[in-house]
């Protein structure tokens, strides 16, 4: 009887979903298609994706940036180009101002892959994700570089760690110029009560786009303060 009853319900649960993907088929994020039910983006998309290969290259342009920035060598790397129009754009605007927050998700296990497989990125500790201002994480209902986080440690050996807190709400950094960005960026990062995790270990903190590396700068210089042994960046895309 009770092999009946479990064998009933597992057919009613399978109709169900059938008629679901039926009425409601999962459909590419990017272009709409019609997708397999746990594809996020489609072949087709996903074939125009346009890696960098920062990943395996020590002082890539990405580093260049940030030792410019910083003074200091900063191991960085980012999965691909970010074209507003191109596949990372949409990617990002989908995750940032459409509620995608599984689009997130799906860039940090893309992410999570090109670590595992990197040998320059064995053996970090933590990933830790940069801060929204509490009030924009309320509005977005989630704070996108935590779901990137949380994606990449699908696939990579590493922990998260929330070390830094938001300061203040600056203003949207895509409408700064260069200077003020950098302006804006300085002084918006404070430790967390669990900087003491990361004293002495490699980290890497986590974000979805480096433009001018301003904002991920001053993450950076606010980390060193906790003793960290090693402090790295990864983003989902980079710009010019
Ligand atoms: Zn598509």
């Amino acid at each position: 009887m009770i092999f009946f009853k479990t064998t009933f319900f597992a057919a009613i649960k399978r109709f169900f979903y059938l008629v679901w993907d039926f009425v409601m088929p999962a459909r590419c994020a990017v272009c709409g298609m019609v997708v397999d039910g746990k594809d996020v983006v489609c072949e087709k998309c996903l074939s125009q994706v346009m890696y960098t290969d920062f990943a395996a290259l020590p002082f890539n342009p990405m580093e260049q940036k940030l030792h410019r920035l910083t003074g200091q060598n900063t191991p960085a790397m980012a999965l691909c180009v970010y074209t507003h129009d191109g596949l990372a754009g949409r990617v990002v605007d989908a995750f940032k101002y459409h509620h995608r927050r599984d689009m997130a998700l799906w860039a940090g296990e893309m992410i999570g892959r090109e670590l595992s497989m990197a040998k320059r990125w064995e053996g970090y500790d933590y990933v830790i994700p940069i801060p929204l201002h509490h009030s924009r994480e309320k509005e977005r209902g989630y704070n996108q570089a935590m779901e990137i986080c949380q994606g990449i440690v699908h696939h990579y050996h590493i922990e998260i760690c929330d070390a830094l807190k938001r300061e203040s709400r600056t203003a949207a950094q895509a409408r700064l110029g260069r200077s003020e960005r950098w302006d804006n960026a300085r002084g918006i990062f404070r430790l967390s009560d669990k900087a003491h995790l990361v004293k002495g270990k490699r980290i890497i903190i986590v974000d979805d786009v480096l433009t001018t590396g301003a904002t991920l700068s001053a993450a950076l210089l606010t980390l060193k303060e906790a003793g960290v042994a090693q402090a790295s960046v990864v983003t989902f895309a980079t710009g010019e």
